[in-house]
């Protein structure tokens, strides 16, 4: 199941591993545990949270997104028109992205279930899928 990640949660998961809880990192995980399942882009994030907190530059705010994701906290997702894209690891799911509109569909990570018994049954495969995206067209786009 998607939906947002608790922040406490996040912040014991960044101690854990033996960081820091700075401003920019409370602030960016807050931005994205409210906003994961939109797909926002760093300047979209950098935007947000500045209105909110003038004194995080956007420098800081890219810093601390490449960081989070180096731990493992944040995932990164690119789409096919070249948007980076930034959401909790936490918040598990896929995309399917339309070629022609750019329109995301966020999967449940549940989606891709007969592709991963059929690898496991035919090649003793474990599959591990996280946030893939599969790229084609939309239903409206695919009606045109
Ligand atoms: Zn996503
Ligand atoms: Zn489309």
């Amino acid at each position: 199941m998607g939906g947002s990640a608790d922040l406490d949660e996040l912040l014991h998961e960044l101690r854990h591993r033996g960081a820091r809880v700075t401003t920019a990192r409370r602030v960016v995980l807050a931005e994205l545990a409210a906003s994961s399942d939109q797909h926002p882009t760093a300047d979209q994030l950098a935007a947000r949270i500045q209105r909110a907190h003038p004194d995080v530059h956007l420098s800081t705010v890219y810093r601390t997104l490449e960081f989070l994701e180096g731990s493992g906290l944040v995932f990164r997702a690119g789409f096919g028109d070249g948007a980076t894209t930034y959401h909790l690891s936490s918040d598990r799911h896929h995309h399917a992205v339309c070629d022609q509109c750019g329109a995301v569909i966020v999967l449940p990570d549940r989606a891709f279930d007969a592709v991963t018994n059929r690898l496991r049954r035919d090649h003793g495969f474990e599959a591990a899928p996280r946030h893939l995206t599969i790229t084609g067209r939309c239903a409206r786009c695919a009606a045109t």
